[in-house]
């Protein structure tokens, strides 16, 4: 049994979904589930339409219809008859009414968010299961929101592995055994029975969930790169293939804010020894990478370059001048904790506190309001994080990356050297 991952960029448009269909078409040899993610950028999309709810600002209406369009144009391009197509159109009703309705004032954004958002996983989801089965590709639907059993923290969910193993073993892996399952990454359901998600690009880790309690022989993400790279091919131009990893410098590459691979994907596979791949949807006979346990490091010849784009910086200082030690900072790491921001990287001096997290305000406004009675808070936007990794190999292509930018944060490790650029 194996577990393959497309993501937003291999079913953009009507051309991706068809490719999807290409490469499936040449696995059929053992059972597999399918997770799927939103197509394209449309959970930025619906993003935006929340907020819009959320705040009832006017453009609610026009994001709506550009989601709307963009998922008719697509299933136009397809050829999906209207018989099939009622299916995605119930769902786009469904989303229509939700967001028309004045919201609940006792509910709080993410809550909201947690139940417009998967629309996108699940309309996507549909398209591409409807469009397989019309080119003979059968295959079966099912709500990963009654197999992924999650907390209640919205926007943020952590699996429980108790409740979510026993149903997907005893209520997916016969469907699966029987026929290919079309699923969706992303989404899960609390035990208060709403919506819950995973965190953005949380789809890499459903498929590592689903593979787990499946006890898969395998997990492939396909990508629109050829597999884990030292540095972002887009950016880089002498990015190379890495072709084998060991789980751990997957974790660290990850941890650091290697895209290619969400950082909680990992360690389910790892328990289980289930092999990771990470291939090329444009080019499926390449190999990619290959992540499975290997006591050697492959990644000491390597230098890798991570870089996390729109982060804000905050400046945390004491109000009475009393040092940032143990009781200022329990109050500080507390602080970020309650506002669900995370910390990419973080120094601290005698009296003040420095750290850099990915671009938020609605988070970054919670932090500072909790922070802002005992400290004086500061905080700017436009910074870039660059991770090199493995830096001390000798020549690295960090002069010219920095060159006349100004360096507002700078940590080394014994493997990792991090600058926060001003952009
Ligand atoms: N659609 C979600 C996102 O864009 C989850 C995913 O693609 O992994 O973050």
């Amino acid at each position: 049994m194996r577990v393959f991952k497309f993501g937003g960029a291999s079913v953009k448009s009507a051309t991706a979904v068809k490719n999807v269909s290409k490469v499936l078409s040449t696995h059929t040899e053992a059972p597999l589930l399918v997770v799927i993610s939103a197509m394209g950028k449309i959970t930025n999309k619906m993003e935006e339409l929340v907020d819009a709810y959320y705040h009832t600002k006017e453009s609610k209406k026009n994001i709506f219809e550009e989601i709307k369009y963009f998922h008719q144009n697509i299933i136009a391009e397809l050829q999906i008859d209207e018989y099939d197509y009622y299916e995605v159109d119930n769902l786009l009703i469904e989303l229509e009414c939700m967001v028309e309705k004045k919201r609940d004032q006792t509910s709080s954004y993410d809550v909201e968010y947690d139940r417009i958002v998967p629309f996108g996983e699940l309309i996507s989801t549909k398209i591409v299961s409807i469009f397989l089965n019309k080119m003979g590709y059968k295959n079966r639907w099912i709500d990963a929101r009654n197999f992924v059993i999650t907390t209640n923290k919205n926007r943020a969910a952590n699996v429980l592995w108790d409740e979510s193993v026993p149903l997907i073993k005893s209520g997916l892996k016969p469907l699966v055994e029987k026929q290919t399952v079309i699923t969706q990454g992303f989404i899960g359901r609390g035990l208060n029975h709403k919506n819950t998600t995973l965190g953005r690009e949380g789809s890499d880790y459903s498929a590592a969930i689903f593979a787990y309690a499946l006890d898969a022989d395998s997990v492939t993400i396909w990508k629109d790169v050829e597999g884990v790279m030292n540095a972002d091919p887009r950016k880089f131009e002498n990015a190379v293939l890495i072709p084998k990893l060991s789980y751990n410098e997957a974790i660290e590459l990850a941890y650091y804010g290697a895209s290619v691979i969400h950082p909680k994907t990992i360690q389910p596979l790892k328990s289980k020894d289930i092999p990771l791949y990470v291939k090329s949807f444009l080019d499926p006979k390449k190999p990619g990478t290959v992540v499975l346990e290997n006591a050697s490091r492959t990644l000491n010849e390597t230098q890798c370059y991570i870089i996390k784009e729109r982060q804000s910086l905050i400046k945390i200082a004491s109000r009475d001048f009393s040092f940032i030690v143990e009781d200022n900072l329990e109050i500080i790491f507390s602080a970020f904790n309650s506002s669900g921001v995370q910390l990419n990287l973080m120094q601290n001096s005698a009296i003040s506190f420095m750290a850099c997290f990915n671009a938020d305000k609605m988070k970054r406004n919670a932090l500072v309001e909790l922070l802002k009675e005992k400290f004086v808070v500061e905080w700017s936007e436009g910074y870039t994080l660059i991770t090199v990794f493995n830096y001390a190999l000798g020549s690295t292509q960090l002069p010219t990356i920095i060159a006349g930018r100004k360096i507002a944060l700078e940590q080394k490790s014994s493997s990792a050297l991090q600058l926060l650029l001003e952009d």
